[in-house]
């Protein structure tokens, strides 16, 4: 795909960002790896709903400037973290939107089976710890959950979400932000139901045959089946029933902790 095409992508993803209200003003940034060490970022100070092809920055992975006359945000310093630890990602997409934050600000990992599409699509959602912004705060608090996920909430900050190009990362952020406004819909009428094992299982065996990268969610069901299936493949070193019923008592205690 030629840069200007990407220049062109980015600019269109910026704008579908800032119409669907998950940016205000100058907030988010958008990024696509173009080479080994190259990639396109949106710069600091413009909105994301007026940005144009020419104003894009080229930057290294260390964060050089390569080409473009605005300053560089310093949120790329997330961007490029993703790109170091993860080569088979081609582009970032960071955002505010409004429900996911309010998650994030709630301190609530989205990490429960509640709706199948997002169990197969991403997964647990983890919280990443608070960082202070402009700072390696917030790569270095992202690192670990990289290997594992493609989307993020940042604590009292956003969200962020990545793919193996940038329609991927876009639709990630929209299905995250969807999936919150439904999940905070759901509490407020009071209840929180999570798929059955059975249904749960059924989900797992899908993502096995697609390959999906990623964490099962850790609710409830899937933690007294995986300790289930310990049990019954003899992986628990006593699996006698009071042995069984004191784990249990952890995973709930666990459970609820979250
Ligand atoms: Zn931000």
């Amino acid at each position: 795909m030629s840069e200007s095409q990407i220049r062109h992508d980015i600019c269109e993803v910026c704008r579908r960002i800032w119409v669907k209200n998950m940016v205000a003003a100058n907030d988010g940034n958008v990024s696509v790896r173009i080479s080994e060490n190259e990639v396109l970022i949106t710069p600091t100070g413009v909105s994301k709903g007026f940005i144009f092809p020419d104003q894009l920055l080229k930057v290294d992975f260390q964060g050089n400037k390569i080409s473009g006359e605005l300053n560089q945000s310093t949120e790329s310093k997330m961007h490029l973290r993703v790109y170091q630890r993860r080569p088979d990602i081609k582009a970032v997409v960071h955002a505010h939107p409004p429900a996911a934050t309010g998650f994030a600000i709630a301190g609530i990992a989205l990490d429960r089976c509640v709706l199948p599409e997002i169990v197969l699509t991403m997964g647990t959602i983890p919280l990443v710890e608070y960082g202070t912004p402009s700072t390696q705060e917030i790569p270095d608090n992202l690192e670990k959950y990289l290997p594992d996920h493609d989307a993020f909430l940042l604590e009292n900050h956003g969200a962020l979400t990545i793919g193996h190009d940038i329609y991927a990362a876009y639709f990630k952020m929209e299905a995250l932000e969807l999936y919150s406004q439904i999940l905070l819909n759901a509490y407020q009428l009071g209840n929180i139901n999570v798929i059955s094992e059975e249904q749960y299982k059924k989900l797992q065996q899908v993502r096995k045959n697609l390959n999906i990268r990623g964490k099962n969610p850790g609710c409830l069901t899937c933690e007294f089946a995986a300790l289930k299936e310990m049990k019954d493949s003899n992986q628990l070193s006593d699996p006698s029933a009071e042995n069984l019923t004191k784990l249990i008592a952890e995973v709930i205690i666990n459970v609820l902790k979250k």
